[in-house]
C-alpha cells in the first residue's frame, strides 16, 4: 500500500498552497530519509501563452528554498509541445516561462532546439515496445515532479502520470501518444523552401514539384518537423485509439528506475488543460496538495478526493490509465490517505 500525504485547503494564495507543498516534502524527505543530489530537476508546466490557471512561479519558491537548504541546487525542466506554439522550440519556450516568472532558477528544456532529442527506453508492454522521453531526462535518477491536478479534453485529468507521459516525453514521444501515423504535409501551404528537408536526420523528406514529401516508411516520428516548417504546413492527425493506455505506457517509461517524489496541487479544477491559451471557467472548489512517492497512488488519491468534494463524478476516464497503470507496474491503486 502507498503512503499519499495530503493537506486539505481551499486557499487561493499560492504563497501558502507553496508552504503546504513544502510541508509535505518535508514529511517524505524524513520518512524516506530522502537524499537530494547535487542538482535537481524540478518537472513543471510552464502555462501556455494566456492560460490564467496554471500553477504561477512562485508556488514554487519555497520549495525550491528548501532543495538548496540541503545543498543541492534546483532547475527546472520541461519539454518542448507537440502543437505549434510558443513552446514549440527550446528559445522561445524559455522566454515565455521567464515571461511567466519562472526564472528563479536555470531552465533546462530536455528535448533540444526542436524537440527531436530523445532516449528510447525499452519497456515492451501492450502499445509501445520502446517510449521516446526527452534526452536530458537520462541524466538524472531523481525528479521533483510537480503537477496540477485538473481536467484534460482526452485523457480525463492531468496530474502526476501525465506530468510523466507528455510532460518527459521528446515531441516524437508526444506525436506518437496523440497519433496513430507520421506527420502530414499540407501541400497548400507548403512554399518548398527545404528546412524540414534539412532538419531531418533520416532523410525522410524531400521536394518533389515544388513541395516537400514525406516518406511515411523513412520518417521515425521525431515531429522535428512539424516543429520548424516556417508555414506550418507539416501537421498531425491528432487521432488516436487508446489514449488513457498509452498515457499509462508512457509514464511508466519515464519513471522507470527513478527516484521521484511527486506534488500535486488540487486547485484551479478547469475542464481543460494547461496548454490551453485562454482563460477558462473554474468548474469545482479548491480541494489541496498532495504527495507521494507513487504517482498512480497520487493520482487515484486527487481523482477520489476531487469527487467526493465536489460531488461529481468528475474526470471518470482518467480511471482506465490508472487502472492500466497498475497493471503494468507504475504503482499502487491501494493507497493509505494521511491527511496532515
Ligand atoms: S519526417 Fe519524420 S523523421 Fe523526419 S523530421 Fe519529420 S517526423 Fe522526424
Ligand atoms: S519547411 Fe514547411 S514550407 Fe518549407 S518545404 Fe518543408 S513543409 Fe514546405
Amino acid at each position: 500500500m502507498s503512503k499519499v500525504y495530503f493537506k486539505r485547503t481551499s486557499t487561493k494564495k499560492y504563497d501558502q498552497l507553496g508552504s503546504f507543498a513544502k510541508e509535505l516534502l518535508d514529511i517524505i524527505v524524513k520518512e524516506e530519509n530522502y537524499k537530494f543530489n547535487k542538482k535537481m530537476p524540478l518537472k513543471v508546466h510552464f502555462g501556455e501563452k494566456d492560460n490564467k490557471t496554471f500553477t504561477p512561479a512562485h508556488t514554487y519558491n519555497q520549495i525550491i528554498d528548501y532543495i538548496k537548504s540541503k545543498e543541492s541546487e534546483p532547475f527546472y525542466i520541461e519539454t518542448n509541445v507537440l502543437y505549434r506554439g510558443e513552446r514549440t522550440t527550446k528559445d522561445s519556450h524559455i522566454k515565455l516561462a521567464k515571461e511567466h516568472g519562472f526564472y528563479q532558477i536555470p531552465i533546462v528544456i530536455a528535448d533540444g532546439d526542436i524537440g527531436d532529442e530523445y532516449t528510447e527506453i525499452e519497456i515492451n508492454k501492450e502499445y509501445y515496445k520502446s517510449c521516446k522521453i526527452g534526452k536530458k531526462y537520462d541524466s538524472y535518477d531523481k525528479f521533483i515532479v510537480l503537477s496540477h491536478f485538473k481536467g484534460h479534453e482526452v485523457a480525463g485529468f492531468g496530474g502526476a502520470l501525465k506530468q510523466l507521459a507528455m510532460g518527459f516525453a521528446s515531441r516524437g514521444g508526444k506525436l506518437a501518444q496523440h497519433s496513430e501515423i507520421a506527420p502530414v504535409v499540407k501541400t497548400s501551404r507548403c512554399i518548398g523552401c527545404g528546412i524540414c528537408v534539412e532538419n531531418c536526420d533520416v532523410n525522410a523528406i524531400s521536394i518533389k514539384d515544388g513541395v516537400a514529401f514525406l516518406k511515411r516508411n523513412k520518417c521515425i516520428g521525431c515531429a522535428g518537423c512539424m516543429a520548424v516548417c516556417p508555414e506550418g504546413a507539416i501537421v498531425n492527425s491528432w487521432k488516436t485509439n487508446n489514449f488513457t493506455k498509452k498515457l499509462a505506457e508512457y509514464a511508466y517509461a519515464a519513471s522507470l528506475n527513478k527516484d521521484n517524489i511527486y506534488i500535486s496541487f488540487i486547485i484551479n479544477i478547469t475542464k481543460k488543460c494547461d496548454c490551453i491559451g485562454d482563460e477558462m471557467d473554474i468548474i469545482a472548489n479548491n480541494v489541496g496538495v498532495i504527495a507521494s512517492t507513487d504517482p498512480l497512488a497520487l493520482d487515484a488519491a486527487s481523482l477520489d478526493l476531487l469527487q467526493k468534494s465536489s460531488g461529481e463524478k468528475l474526470f471518470e476516464v482518467g480511471r482506465e490509465t490508472l487502472m492500466h497503470g497498475e497493471k503494468i507496474g507504475i504503482g499502487s491503486l491501494d493507497y493509505n490517505l494521511i491527511e496532515v
